[in-house]
């Protein structure tokens, strides 16, 4: 079945305008018979959407194809944080840290619904770095970036107040300091939306088995659910599949001898809330790593994460017993409240796809990417590596690359750009703090639908920011689940590509951790009931709720 999903284009602040490529795509197309595109990318993990919406917003026709669910794998597994990330500095890795301390608030600003500033406390530990250590590495972590909403470091005193109280009493002194929080997996569908809505084509479910150079193009050869395939052209093909970056060069892609990647294992746990405030812990271990406890879903503590070489097959990371018991002894060390396995109520494992650096510790190998762009005839963009954190300057810098090859002369655009949702400004005005602003909006929200429960309200304003009233447009409808209405449903579907109860449970919401095993049998019964036309070959593209986004600087 062919696709066509070219939406709506913004309603203020467009983007920069196509470079002309129409004429040598229609022949290309004619010449070959297939559908013909600027860009496939293969993978919708963070860096597959961003990429994807990054070229779509320069005029490129995008194909975006995702083997399984967007974000089903390393891009829904992490430990959700927006972050320079400290500890780097000990690895000299001063350079990634600035780049990622830089983009915290450009995203804060971009997606104040799904990303929020969260305070970490560092409980001082004597036995392990010492306080100039860090005290100087808080100084760095303060000054490598400009800031403007997330306050400096500082020095806590744990013997007083609610933040000291949740831990042991050994622990007198803390440090603390801001980073972001990020809905990982929302990150990366509302990347998907906005590269639809600028005219990609999203297919989720699709695997790309084959894809060969033939003249100036990539031949290529997806294959979709029910046995369904399409073959498509491309000027360009970007390799955006993560973990299988390098065994898709060499079986799909017929390069030999890719570069290999080091993969590994992180897992998290998920408990019953550990204590009442907001902020997070970062725990020193005795094995020099850092553990995030980080507040939950409202009712729960995150915790994680492990490092682990990993040697199975990419897709079926899985946490393990050790991994289990090294977490819960961890945290254990710091907090009042002791944890064993059997408080696990829910857990996650990704594999980070990390350059091979010869370094001997997995938790030194480094955390930045690469781009590599092999231009030996039709190009074709490699990425190794990444954070969440730094996916926008990785897209834009992917995109910046295959520009000349691929005849762009659209620049660099989503600096200043809201993700779909993000501008709240018909709503609460001209933004002022992302942090602020979002609580605005869920007031307002609330008090335009009083007839909602409030929870629930603040839920969808969480979600989908100023896309929520669309979502609302029509009433709640049914419930299918406490706190899951038909609307929603009917949304995830038509806008965001859900197709199976998991992907609404555990990635676009995580209602799958409050609801009851029945309760989630309810939805599951519910999705197969209303979307099993999903069986046809092709997944839908998402209707354009309209355009409301400006930009914000
Ligand atoms: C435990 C853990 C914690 C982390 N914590 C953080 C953090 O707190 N902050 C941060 O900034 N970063 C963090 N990261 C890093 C971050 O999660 C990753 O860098 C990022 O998610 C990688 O995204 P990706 O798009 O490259 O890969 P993925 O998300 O894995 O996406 C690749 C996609 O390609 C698809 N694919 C593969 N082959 C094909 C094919 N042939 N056809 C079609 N599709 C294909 C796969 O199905 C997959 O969905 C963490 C990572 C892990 C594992």
């Amino acid at each position: 079945m062919k696709q066509q999903s070219r939406l709506n284009g913004w309603s203020h602040g467009s983007p920069p305008a196509a470079a002309g490529a129409a004429g040598s795509r229609a022949a290309a197309s004619a010449e070959s018979g297939r559908e013909a595109f600027d860009v496939l990318v293969v993978g919708g993990g963070i860096n597959g959407a961003g990429i994807a919406r990054d070229l779509a917003g320069r005029g490129q026709r995008v194909l975006l194809a995702e083997k399984d669910d967007l974000a089903q794998h390393t891009s829904s597994s992490s430990t959700k944080m927006i972050h320079g990330g400290i500890r780097y500095l000990e690895y000299y890795e001063f350079s990634l840290v600035r780049k990622a301390l830089a983009e915290r608030e450009v995203l804060l600003r971009s997606a104040p619904h799904i990303i929020r500033p969260l305070r970490l406390v560092m409980p001082h530990e004597p036995s392990m770095r010492p306080v100039w250590m860090m005290r100087i590495g808080l100084f760095l972590y303060d000054h490598l970036a400009r800031r403007e909403v997330l306050p400096g470091s500082e020095t806590v005193d744990l013997r007083r107040g609610p933040i000291g109280a949740a831990l042991q009493p050994r622990y007198r002194k803390g440090f603390a300091y801001s980073d972001g929080w990020v809905d990982d997996a929302r990150l990366v569908v509302l990347n998907a939306v906005d590269a639809a809505e600028r005219g990609a084509e999203v297919l989720t479910r699709w695997r790309c088995v084959d894809a060969r150079r033939a003249g100036a193009q990539w031949q290529v050869r997806l294959e979709g659910p029910g046995g369904a395939s399409r073959q498509v052209g491309a000027r360009a093909l970007v390799n955006a599949a993560g973990p299988w970056a390098s065994q898709f060069l060499r079986e799909h892609a017929h390069v030999p001898d890719p570069k290999s990647l080091r993969l590994v294992k992180g897992s998290h746990i998920v408990v019953p809330r550990l204590y009442e405030h907001d902020h997070a812990y970062v725990l020193q271990s005795p094995d020099r790593r850092i553990i995030f406890v980080i507040p939950y879903e409202g009712e729960f503590t995150l915790i994680g994460t492990t490092d682990v070489e990993h040697r199975g097959p990419v897709g079926q990371a899985r946490i393990d017993d050790g991994e289990i018991a090294y977490l819960c002894e961890q945290a254990g060390r710091y907090l009042r409240k002791s944890i064993t396995p059997a408080d696990v109520v829910w857990s996650y494992a990704g594999v980070r796809p990390l350059l091979e650096d010869e370094a001997s510790d997995a938790s030194a190998v480094t955390r930045d990417y690469q781009l590599d762009l092999d231009t030996r005839g039709a190009p074709l963009l490699t990425v190794w590596g990444g954070k969440m954190t730094t996916f926008r300057k990785l897209a834009e810098e992917a995109a910046d690359l295959l520009a000349a090859p691929l005849g762009v002369s659209a620049g660099a655009w989503t600096r200043g750009a809201f993700l779909p949702g993000g501008d709240l400004s018909a709503w609460i005005g001209a933004p002022q703090r992302p942090d602020t602003d979002i609580q605005r909006f869920a007031q307002a929200l609330a008090l335009r639908h009083g007839e909602i429960p409030a929870p629930l309200v603040h839920r969808l304003a969480r979600g989908y920011g100023s896309r929520a009233e669309a979502l609302l447009a029509d009433g709640l409808g049914e419930a299918v689940a406490p706190g899951l209405h038909e609307a929603e449903l009917r949304h995830l579907h038509e806008q965001e590509w859900a197709r199976s109860a998991d992907d609404v449970l555990w990635r676009r919401t995580k209602l799958g951790l409050h609801l009851s095993e029945a309760q989630r049998a309810a939805v599951a019964d519910w999705c197969a009931a209303h979307w099993n036309e999903d069986a046809a070959p092709a997944a839908r593209a998402p209707q354009s709720l309209g355009r409301t986004e400006t930009t914000w600087n």
